[in-house]
């Protein structure tokens, strides 16, 4: 095994030619804490969070409404930004079409889902490295709950059946490549990345709804991409010049 790679995670066991160090990774070993915290400085900012299903949207004089009979907020501006593909199918239901309630706009929003098994270490890893396996197709990060085993992309509708088929096949490798325990985890986590075809998010104005504003589509980097796209949104909405040009980012390119 090549000395550097040891000498860089001295737990790393197993065969291989060779490693590449990137010095510098972000990363969150607790990305639910983190939007967690969020939400906690939204409040004590002042903000206020209200449940209704977004289906319920619906323009009305002066605004828009969401929470049908039970109303929940009337406002003149609302900004949708509830990203899981099908999640506002009011008019379209399932499938890779997104529509929101009374609008003719579809956007083609589909999902790349991934899993991850968190499991206990049996080795202090260190505590910058993270390893990805580039021919067995997963990564091993040390997380606050255990070291995370997470693998590739499935192509399949949101809601079918979990098929955590590539955790299955990458846990052999991955015991061979570093002391892991047993999962922590039940059974593997299952989300759903929100993809256009592009591969660019949705974030401007809805074409043809009065104070209608879109912040959706972030694919695989929700969470380091939503600061920036919501702060594009928020100078967007109130008429400040956006630090970064919002046009590709515009609804209009899907008709
Ligand atoms: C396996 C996996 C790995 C990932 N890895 C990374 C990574 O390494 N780096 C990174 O930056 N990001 C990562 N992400 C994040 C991700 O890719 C997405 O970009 C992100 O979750 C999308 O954020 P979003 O807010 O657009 O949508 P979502 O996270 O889907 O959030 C949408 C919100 O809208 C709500 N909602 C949906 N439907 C309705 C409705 N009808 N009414 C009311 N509310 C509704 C949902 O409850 C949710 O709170 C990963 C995601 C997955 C699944």
């Amino acid at each position: 095994m090549p000395g550097r790679s040891r000498s860089a995670e001295p737990n790393l066991t197993g065969e291989f030619a060779g490693a590449i160090h990137l010095p510098t990774p972000g990363f969150v070993p607790d990305p639910g804490g983190l939007a967690k915290a969020y939400a906690d400085l939204f409040e004590r900012k002042g903000g206020r969070f209200l449940s209704a299903d977004a289906k319920t949207l619906e323009q009305v004089s002066g605004g828009w409404r969401v929470g049908g009979k039970g109303l929940v907020a009337a406002t003149a501006v609302m900004a949708i930004a509830a990203g899981r593909a099908g999640s506002g199918g009011g008019a379209g239901g399932r499938g890779p079409i997104w529509c929101f309630a009374g609008s003719a706009m579809r956007v083609p929003l589909a999902v790349k889902r991934g899993y991850h098994l968190h499991l206990a270490p049996m080795a202090t890893p260190s505590s910058t490295i993270r390893c990805w396996d580039a021919d067995q197709g997963f990564v091993l990060a040390p997380m606050n709950r255990g070291i995370r085993l997470t693998t590739g992309v499935e192509f399949a509708d949101r809601d079918a059946p979990a098929t955590p088929v590539q955790v299955e096949r990458a846990l052999p490798r991955a015991h061979a490549l570093f002391p892991l325990g047993e999962p922590v985890d039940a059974k593997p986590w299952k989300g759903a990345r929100p993809c256009l075809p592009d591969m660019l998010p949705v974030i401007g104005k809805a074409p043809h709804h009065a104070g209608l504003w879109f912040d959706f589509g972030h694919q695989h980097h929700g969470l380091t991409l939503a600061r920036w796209t919501g702060r594009l949104l928020a100078e967007m909405m109130t008429g400040e010049t956006p630090f970064a040009d919002p046009a590709p980012f515009a609804a209009e390119r899907f008709g």
